[in-house]
C-alpha cells in the first residue's frame, strides 16, 4: 500500500482538524492563522493561552511561569487539561488547528483517549541555525498577540502593532540563551512526536521559505486547500 496520505480538497464549509508542528520559530502561528482565516476555523495554541493566563495573574499563569521563562515544558497535565477544556468549546464543534500542541508523546497520547481525531500533521521545518536568527527579530504585541519579525513580516511604522497601535515588545522566551534551551527541549522531547505521527500516516512536511508567502504557498497546497474558492 502507498504511503502516500490522501487528504481531502478543502473548501469552505469542510470540517479539518489539523495539528501544527515543527520547532519554535518556524512560523507555525503565522501559518495557522492563514488557515484559520481560509477555513474560518479555531487555532488554539497552548502558548497564547499560558502566555493570556500569565498577564491576567491566574493561578495556571502563576504556576508556568517558572517553567516558561526558562525555555522548559510546562508539566503535561497542566496543558492536557487546557486543552481538553478549550476543545469541548463549541467553536471547535466545525474543525480546529492545535499550534504547539501536543509537544510530548504523553500529550499526543491524551488526545487519543479524549477521542479527539486528528486528519492531518503538518510539519513545518527549518533549521536551528535559522531559528535563531529568525527568533532573535521577533516582536509580539502585547494587547492583541499579533506576531512580528524586524526583517521580514515589519509593522508599518517599526515599533507599533498594526492591528492595534500597542507598542510591540520582545518575548522574554526569545532571549537568545532561552532560545537554545527550547530548541534543547524541542528536539529531546518533541521531536520524537513526528515518528508517532508519520507511524499513524498522517505526517505531512513542509520547508519554511524566507518569505511568509512562500511558506503559506506550500502550506496551502500541502493541507489541499484551493486559494480560489
Ligand atoms: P509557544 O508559544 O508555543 O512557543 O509556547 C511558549 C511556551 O509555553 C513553551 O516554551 C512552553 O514553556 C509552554 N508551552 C506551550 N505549549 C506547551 C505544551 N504543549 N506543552 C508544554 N509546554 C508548553
Amino acid at each position: 500500500m502507498s504511503d502516500a496520505i490522501y487528504i481531502r480538497r478543502l473548501k469552505y464549509g469542510d470540517t479539518m482538524n489539523i495539528i501544527f508542528f515543527g520547532p519554535p520559530g518556524a512560523g507555525k502561528g503565522t501559518q495557522a492563522d492563514l488557515v484559520s482565516k481560509k477555513l474560518e476555523i479555531p487555532t488554539i495554541s497552548t502558548g497564547a493561552i499560558i502566555r493570556n493566563a500569565l498577564k491576567n495573574r491566574t493561578k495556571m499563569g502563576l504556576e508556568a511561569k517558572k517553567y516558561t521563562e526558562s525555555g522548559a515544558l510546562v508539566p503535561d497535565d497542566i496543558v492536557i487539561g487546557i486543552i481538553e477544556e478549550r476543545l469541548s468549546d463549541s467553536d471547535c464543534k466545525n474543525g480546529f488547528i492545535l499550534d504547539g500542541f501536543p509537544r510530548t508523546v504523553p500529550q499526543a497520547e491524551a488526545l487519543e483517549r479524549m477521542g479527539i481525531r486528528i486528519d492531518v500533521v503538518l510539519s513545518i521545518e527549518l533549521s536551528d541555525e535559522v531559528i535563531v536568527e529568525r527568533m532573535s527579530g521577533r516582536r509580539v504585541c502585547p494587547s492583541c498577540a499579533a506576531s512580528y519579525h524586524i526583517k521580514y513580516n515589519p509593522p508599518t511604522d517599526g515599533k507599533k502593532c498594526d492591528k492595534c497601535g500597542a507598542e510591540l515588545t520582545i518575548r522574554k522566551d526569545d532571549d537568545p540563551a532561552v532560545v537554545k534551551s527550547r530548541l534543547d527541549v524541542y528536539h529531546n522531547e518533541t521531536e520524537p512526536l513526528e515518528d508517532y505521527y508519520r507511524k499513524k500516516g498522517i505526517l505531512k512536511t513542509v520547508q519554511s521559505q524566507d518569505k511568509v508567502e512562500d511558506t503559506t504557498a506550500l502550506t496551502f497546497a500541502a493541507l489541499g486547500i484551493e486559494v480560489a474558492v
